[in-house]
C-alpha cells in the first residue's frame, strides 16, 4: 500500500425497492429509495466502496451526487495517494462547495481501502473501538399505525426496545393516541423517542411538546424548522424531555451555534450531512465538551452507508443515544451486500474484519437494484 494511488473510480446509481411506506413529514418516501454506490481501486489492486444517500428535502439528490463525483471530483482523486485522506478531503472542500453524501461516499471508500491494506477495521483506523454492538432504533413511520403495532408485538420480544415515532404528520390527537398505545401495549418496556421532522411552527409548539412530554420520551428530535434555534433554546429552557437537534446540526459550525444559544441537549449526527466520518468525530468533540450526546442518524442509506456509520459509532464514544440502522434488515427488500450486517438482541453487532468489514455483491447490485445511471 505504501505508494498506492486511486487508479479507477465505479460509480452507480441505484434504485432501491422497499417494504413499506414511511410518512417523515417533510418527506414521503414509497416504493424505493436513490443511492450512489462507489467503487475506488487502488494502484495495488484494493478495492474499497462508499455510498452516498442523498435525501431531496434534506440534504441533496441522489442524481446531484453522481455528478459531483463523475464530473467534478473525478479528476482530483484520480492518481492521489489513498493513504492521504484528509489532504484529498480538504481538496474536495476547496474543488466543490456542498454535496456532503458525495464527499462521504469517497471517504468511505478510502477508509476501507486503507483498512483492507492494513489489517484494519475502519473503527480502528478512527481510534479503536469503545464498543462492540449499538442499541438500535427503528422508527415509527408507517401510515398505517396499526401494522407498526404489529411489528412491534414482533419486534419488542426480539429484544428491540427503541422506537422513534415520527409526529407531526397527522393530527396532533392522533399522535397523543399513538403514544398511548404504544405505552399500553409495551409499557416501560420500551424507550420512546419522538421525531418532528421540523413540522412544528414555533407558534403554539409548547404545549403539543407539553402533551406528548407526558409519554417520557427520551428525547423530542427537531420540533420546529432548522433555522428556529430561539424556539429550540425556549424548548430547552422550558422542557424536562431532552431536545435533539437533527436538521439544525448539520456540521461543527452549526453544533457552535447551537451551543451558544443552548438550543439542544443532544445531536443527531449523519454521515450524509457531515459528509466525512473524520469530521463528524470533530463535530462529536465539541459535543462532548459541551456535555451533549450524539445519536446515530441515517437518511435512507443501505448497508455501506450503515456499515461507515456502524464504524463511526463503534469507535466515538459521544455517540451514545443509539442509532437507527434499521434500513437493511427492516426496509429495503435486497440490499447489496453478500451478508447484512447483523442484528442480535435489538444491537447491531460491529462487524469484524478489515476495512468496512463488508463484502459488496456486484451481482446483488445488478440484480436487486434499478441501475439509473453508470459511470
Ligand atoms: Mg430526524
Amino acid at each position: 500500500m505504501a505508494d498506492a494511488t486511486i487508479d479507477r473510480i465505479r460509480l452507480f446509481l441505484v434504485e432501491s425497492p422497499i417494504k413499506m411506506a414511511r410518512l417523515q413529514g417533510v418527506g414521503n418516501v414509497k416504493g424505493s429509495v436513490k443511492r450512489v454506490l462507489v467503487e475506488l481501486t487502488a494502484s495495488d489492486g484494493v478495492v474499497g466502496w462508499g455510498e452516498a444517500a442523498p435525501w431531496e428535502v434534506f440534504t441533496g439528490t441522489a442524481e446531484a451526487a453522481f455528478a459531483a463525483i463523475d464530473v467534478y471530483l473525478r479528476p482530483h482523486i484520480l492518481g492521489k495517494p489513498v493513504k492521504r485522506i484528509r489532504a484529498l478531503m480538504l481538496a474536495l472542500d476547496r474543488v466543490l462547495v456542498g454535496h456532503p453524501e458525495a464527499k462521504v461516499a469517497v471517504e468511505t471508500a478510502m477508509l476501507d481501502i486503507v483498512g483492507r491494506s492494513a489489517g484494519l477495521s475502519v473503527a480502528d483506523l478512527l481510534g479503536g473501538r469503545v464498543r462492540d454492538t449499538i442499541p438500535l432504533s427503528f422508527s415509527i413511520a408507517d401510515p398505517d399505525f396499526a401494522a407498526d403495532l404489529e411489528r412491534m408485538r414482533d419486534m419488542v420480544p426480539a429484544g428491540n426496545v427503541i422506537y422513534k415515532v415520527k409526529t407531526g404528520v397527522k393530527p396532533h390527537r392522533e399522535d397523543v393516541a399513538h403514544l398511548e398505545a404504544m405505552r399500553t401495549a409495551f409499557g416501560d418496556t420500551i424507550d420512546l423517542r419522538i421525531d418532528y421532522n421540523q413540522a412544528l411552527k414555533p407558534f403554539g409548539a409548547i404545549s403539543i411538546l407539553r402533551d406528548v412530554a407526558q409519554f417520557a420520551p427520551t428525547f423530542i428530535e427537531q420540533p420546529v424548522p432548522r433555522g428556529n434555534l430561539d424556539a429550540m433554546a425556549s424548548f430547552v429552557a422550558a422542557l424536562d424531555t431532552p431536545i435533539l437537534a437533527d436538521e439544525s446540526c448539520f456540521d461543527s459550525r452549526d453544533l457552535l451555534e447551537i451551543i451558544r444559544l443552548k438550543a439542544a441537549d443532544a445531536i443527531s449526527i449523519k454521515l450524509m450531512k457531515t459528509g466525512s466520518l473524520l469530521k463528524a468525530q470533530d463535530v462529536m468533540a465539541l459535543a462532548d465538551t459541551a456535555g451533549l450526546p450524539g445519536y446515530g442518524g441515517t437518511l435512507w442509506e443501505g448497508g455501506i452507508g450503515l456499515a461507515a456509520g456502524t464504524h463511526l459509532i463503534a469507535a466515538t464514544p459521544g455517540i451514545s443515544l443509539g442509532c437507527e440502522f434499521y434500513m437493511p434488515h427492516h426496509v429495503l427488500t435486497e440490499d447489496v451486500l453478500e451478508e447484512r450486517i447483523p442484528n442480535r438482541n435489538g444491537h447491531v453487532v460491529v462487524p469484524d474484519g478489515p476495512g468496512l468489514g463488508i463484502r459488496v455483491s456486484e451481482q446483488s447490485v445488478r440484480a436487486n437494484a434499478r441501475i439509473l445511471a453508470e459511470a
